[in-house]
């Protein structure tokens, strides 16, 4: 928590622990692959042609490159049938050189997202998203966690923010990050309350946190007098904003550098969280984008690691 005095949120840099966490995968790849003569290997599947989901596969094709694990991407037509998707599944189920298996999200519509989620061997579930592996993360003994989840607690335990007794709040209920995170947290001992659309009084159950994790999916929807003075704010959302003017409202001291981003490509990424107010009353704040974003590749590297471990019994 800070002082009375300070007036800006210090930035929890996602950058610093997200190469952190990438040098000591990569350190283990190394002497792992030296001493077997093999790599880790995850399989990544991008169905259609969502600009945001290419983006994301790139970006954790590119990991695996960085820290020496191997990648096999998958690419299938957007007209592509549960039936066929599913049959790629199988096939990596069954593949010896395959540690982890990655479906990017969303799929096309027609493609049932539920029965592809539990089509993956649980035990090459980086992602973490089968029902078994659900399931052992709300018992408490989990196989995977959730990426997004695991790198917001690498987050806090690295820049020393402590989480037992603290009051936590999760605005956000998904299977992806919100049940997860707030899951995570109460292992962790804190004291956590899940909030969503439905909430009453949102900003009155949000302000009496110590750690708030924003994962909503709406651009600065929390608001400075949603955040208890000297919190901690975690924002997950990534959303594109493309006007010039919410830029100059939105992000005080950065918002030449982002009018210039909307000038040269017609938009700038903003989280759940308005940044120019959480840096009035927070003690600490994740950035959009350069926080969580990049703990979730970390940590997707770091699941394929011990997926190839345990696979081989190590
Ligand atoms: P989601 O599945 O759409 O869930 C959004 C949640 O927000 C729902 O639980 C919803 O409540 C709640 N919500 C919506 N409007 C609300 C309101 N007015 N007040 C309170 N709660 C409200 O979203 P998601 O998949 O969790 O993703 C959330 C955001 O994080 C998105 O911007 C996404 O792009 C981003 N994300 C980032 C990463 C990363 O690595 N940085 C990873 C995953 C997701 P109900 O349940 O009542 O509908």
């Amino acid at each position: 928590m800070v002082s009375a005095e300070q007036t800006r949120a210090r930035i929890l840099d996602g950058r610093v622990t997200a190469d952190q966490i990438k040098l000591e995968v990569a350190a283990e790849v190394a002497r792992w692959s030296a001493e077997r003569a093999v790599k880790p290997r995850l399989a990544a599947v991008l169905v259609g042609d969502d600009d945001a989901s290419a983006v994301y596969v790139r970006n954790k094709v590119r990991a695996c490159a960085q820290v020496g694990i191997e990648s096999d991407q998958r690419r299938l037509p957007a007209s592509t049938t549960t039936e066929e998707l599913l049959s790629l599944i199988r096939e990596l189920n069954q593949s010896e050189d395959i540690d982890g298996i990655l479906i990017q999200l969303p799929l096309p519509g027609q493609i049932d997202e539920a029965t592809i989620i539990k089509a993956v061997d649980p035990e090459k579930d980086v992602d973490a998203f089968h029902p078994s592996n659900v399931g052992l993360l709300a018992m408490g003994r989990p196989r995977f966690v959730p990426c997004t989840p695991a790198g917001i607690i690498e987050l806090l335990d690295r820049n020393q923010i402590g989480i037992a007794g603290k009051n936590a709040c999760v605005v956000g209920r998904s299977q992806i990050v919100g049940r997860p995170v707030a899951s995570l947290l109460l292992q962790r001992d804190a004291t956590v309350t899940i909030c969503h659309s439905k909430t009453r009084d949102l900003s009155e159950v949000t302000r009496q946190a110590d750690i708030l994790v924003a994962a909503i999916g709406r651009p600065a929807f929390i608001r400075g007098n949603y955040i208890k003075p000297g919190a901690v704010v975690i924002d997950v959302g990534v959303n594109k904003i493309s006007d010039v003017d919410d830029a100059r409202n939105l992000f005080g001291a950065e918002a030449v550098k982002r009018i210039a981003a909307i000038e040269k490509r017609g938009y700038t990424l903003i989280g759940d969280v308005h940044p120019a107010e959480a840096d009035l009353v927070a003690g600490w704040r994740t950035p959009v984008p350069g926080g969580v974003g990049l703990l979730t590749v970390a940590m997707l590297m770091r699941n394929t690691l011990q997926a190839a471990k345990w696979r081989r019994n190590l």
